[in-house]
């Protein structure tokens, strides 16, 4: 089991409360609206760690991806990247 495996494994074991406080936490750490990729419509939907909630409801013009410099990807051990268009690690992984 890698470091993702262990920390989707403890996420989907905690409490509602401690599960709310960890996904703000990382959201506080996600560099996505630095990213030359984030548009207004995902600032103005408030899309944010796509890494854990999932792909955006916005078109999407690809240009560059921040994800591999973020915090939350050694935090979490993330492989991937683009996951506004592309979906969640767990997604991505076939989980
Ligand atoms: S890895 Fe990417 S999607 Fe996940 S929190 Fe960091 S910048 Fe946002
Ligand atoms: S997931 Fe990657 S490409 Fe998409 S907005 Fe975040 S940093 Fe940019």
């Amino acid at each position: 089991m890698d470091r993702y495996e262990e920390m989707a494994q403890k996420m989907a074991g905690m409490p509602e409360d401690e599960l709310k406080k960890t996904v703000s936490s990382l959201m506080a750490r996600c560099i996505c609206g630095k990213c030359p990729t984030y548009n207004d419509c995902m600032k103005g939907k408030k899309e944010a760690l796509f890494c854990a909630l999932g792909k955006s409801a916005c078109a999407i013009t690809k240009k560059a991806c921040l994800c591999p410099a973020c915090p939350v990807t050694s935090m979490l051990g993330l492989k991937h990247g683009y996951y506004c268009i592309k979906g969640s690690e767990k997604e991505l992984r076939g989980l």
